[in-house]
């Protein structure tokens, strides 16, 4: 297979927060490169982390079985290779790229032994000493296993939702006895494809103990996808880091990196609206039309059709307006409190070069869109730095977050969608109604939805209210 096109595919610093920025990149690659898109995209991961000597993995293996795995994505309009291929370039992303204020915890040199490789960290270079890099705090080992599971998180999807495959009674909601259906097919056919044929056994030089920590750790990630236990997952996040009298994370607790890696795929799984604008709207488009198939099918089956699927009345701002409000808003806010999203001091924000977005923004209107996660109890507003322990900063120093500042732009813009489809709909109604007393005769009765004032507009959305805390 040849893979010139590799080359094409820049996992830099500068490009990665281009690409969150604009993955417009991504969609051009996909179209020059259709089948191998998740393949070409872990291939280069793999080589930026190191991953391919620190594990032995074999070359003709590994490329045989993404190969594999990406043409086992079906060609849906949002569940196919290049939503997988973005999830992994979510994951590489948050454990790769510079984050303010973020502490670095030196290997235990005695626990796990520096000759064990489950417990070999990663290598990620600093470039300033008032960041840190997520991925520098995981194991070797750990993050194969993160960026393995985002490449396979998805490996087969119907387009359909657990909910459907349940009603419907699929062979696959049977065989898992319901309990998230899709994932539990995703990993077990992925793993499936990979031990079935030893062509495809990238994994062949790990030792026993390697093989059944990495299974694990894979399985648990892409478990951790079902949006069922997104409540859970969160509340479990936000007790161990945000909460008053929080522990915080012990990065020398594997339970405790599990928990991050669980919170960073599933950010990296619905971090759509994080994106630049544009790209955003390809996505809505895209898990719309999705969304609008099952409706079809649930049409033909004499099922009532689910919320936000139904074609004839298309609701795409109330979709993406509750997506964000309900599942990613929380999510990204935890993340942000927590400290874990990469970004930027403000005052170092005029030295970044120009990515596209940030070039006219002043610091008035960065400042909106800041975090104040990585804030301390010092009394100092300075930056203070611990002569006695480099990767400890003690700081009120605000940050700047790209996708934070993307999810808030786009928030802004369903919100003013809602607003605006309704008030032509109430003009629609005071149309009908004068045109009723006309004639009987009602011919508005096509176009118009639901009369209730959408929901959505009497909730809050906390970026909007709260804005100093993200
Ligand atoms: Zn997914």
């Amino acid at each position: 297979m040849g893979y010139a096109l590799i080359c094409k595919l820049s996992l830099s610093t500068h490009c990665c927060v281009g690409c969150m920025n604009g993955t417009i990149l991504y969609f051009d690659l996909e179209r020059s490169s259709r089948t191998q898109i998740l393949s070409h995209m872990c291939y280069k991961v793999f080589l930026e982390t190191g991953l391919f000597e620190t594990f032995r993995i074999p070359m003709k293996e590994f490329i045989t079985y993404f190969h594999a795995l990406e043409l086992g994505y079906r060609d849906k309009p949002y569940h196919n290779r290049m939503h997988a291929g973005d999830v992994l370039h979510g994951v590489y992303y948050l454990t790769s790229q510079a984050i303010p204020g973020f502490q670095m915890v030196p290997a235990d040199p005695e626990t796990p032994s520096a000759s064990d490789i489950c417990g070999q960290r990663a290598w990620f270079p600093v470039e300033e000493a008032s960041y840190g890099i997520m991925g520098a705090n995981f194991t070797s080992l750990e993050l194969m296993a993160l960026y393995v599971a985002a490449a396979m998180h998805d490996y087969d999807h119907p387009g359909r939702t657990n909910a459907f495959l349940v009603s419907t009674h699929a062979k696959e909601a049977i065989l898992y006895n319901d309990r998230s259906v899709l994932e539990n097919h995703h990993a077990a056919a992925a793993w499936s494809l990979l031990l079935s044929n030893d062509d495809c056994n990238f994994l062949k030089y790990l030792d026993k103990a390697e093989f059944k920590r990495f299974r694990y750790l894979v399985i648990e990630a892409i478990l951790a996808t079902d949006l069922k236990r997104h409540f859970e997952i969160v509340a479990e996040f936000n007790s161990k880091v945000n909460e008053h009298d929080s522990p915080g994370i012990d990065w020398t607790q594997e339970d405790d990196r599990l928990l991050v890696m669980e919170v960073c795929i599933k950010l990296a799984d619905i971090n759509g609206p994080c994106k630049v604008h544009d790209i955003h709207v390809q996505w809505t488009y895209r898990i719309a039309e999705e969304f609008y198939e099952q409706g079809d099918e649930e049409a033909e089956l004499g099922l009532p059709i689910s919320p936000f699927m139904d074609r004839d009345h298309p609701q795409l701002a109330r979709l993406q307006e509750s997506f964000i409000n309900h599942l990613v808003a929380p999510l990204c806010k935890a993340c942000a409190e927590a400290g874990i999203l990469p970004g930027y001091w403000i005052d170092d924000v005029d030295n970044v070069e120009g990515d596209g977005e940030g070039d006219n923004t002043t610091a008035d209107e960065l400042s909106i869109a800041t975090s104040s996660c990585q804030e301390t109890d010092n009394e100092n507003d300075e930056s203070s730095y611990s002569d006695d322990n480099p990767t400890i900063f003690n700081c009120k120093r605000k940050v700047f977050c790209l996708q934070t500042k993307h999810l808030q732009d786009n928030h802004r813009h369903w919100m003013h969608v809602i607003k605006d489809e309704s008030k032509k709909k109430d003009e629609v109604v005071a149309v009908k109604t004068e045109s009723v007393a006309i004639s009987t005769e009602d011919a508005m009765e096509t176009i118009l939805e639901e009369n209730n004032t959408p929901h959505s507009l009497n909730r809050s959305f906390s970026f909007e209210k709260e804005d100093s805390k993200l």
